[in-house]
This record gives structure tokens, sequence and C-alpha cells, in this order.
């Protein structure tokens, strides 16, 4: 499914989540890559399965989620989530 890793999903329209995302490491909706850069302060707006899917305070957990504050649940520190994210899958 996910066989093109290195592009990491900028396409625009109905993206698929890309793994950094499954993993909550980046935004659902900009793509923005929690680990790198400034933090945009993600929270919880969307699961998969058993996953949490972050995106941005503001506008992306709102388009998201329908809420600029996501859902009423954090998001596992970022460090857990680098660590799943690594361990899990590939
Ligand atoms: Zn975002």
């Amino acid at each position: 499914m996910y066989s093109q890793d290195s592009i990491s999903g900028r396409r625009r329209g109905r993206p698929e989540p890309t793994p950094e995302v499954l993993s909550g490491l980046a935004c659902l909706i900009c793509g923005t890559d929690y680990r790198t850069g400034p933090d945009p302060e993600p929270v919880v707006a969307s699961h998969k399965d058993d996953k949490q899917l972050l995106a941005c305070r503001g506008t992306c957990a709102r388009m998201a989620s329908g809420s600029v504050d996501g859902l009423d649940e954090t998001p596992l520190p970022l460090a857990e989530r680098v660590r799943r994210h690594g361990s899990g899958g590939s």
C-alpha cells in the first residue's frame, strides 16, 4: 500500500495518511512533521484503528475533527510516538 515511502504525501485532494501521520508524527492535514522545527502543538484530531491521528491546533484540527482543539484527548508524548513508529510495521 505504501510503496513510495520516500514521498511523504504532499498531494492535495484526498491524501492517504502517510506512515508518519499514522504514527502521530505528522499533521493529518498539512503534513507538518512534528519531529522537526518549531512545535505547532499537535492535538488529537482523529483515529485510525487504535492509533491517534494528530493535527496542528487551529485550522488543521478544525478541518480534521470539526474543533480547533481537536478531540478531548491527550496525544502521546512525542518520544513515545517516535518509538512506536520506529518499532512498528516496516
Ligand atoms: Zn497542520
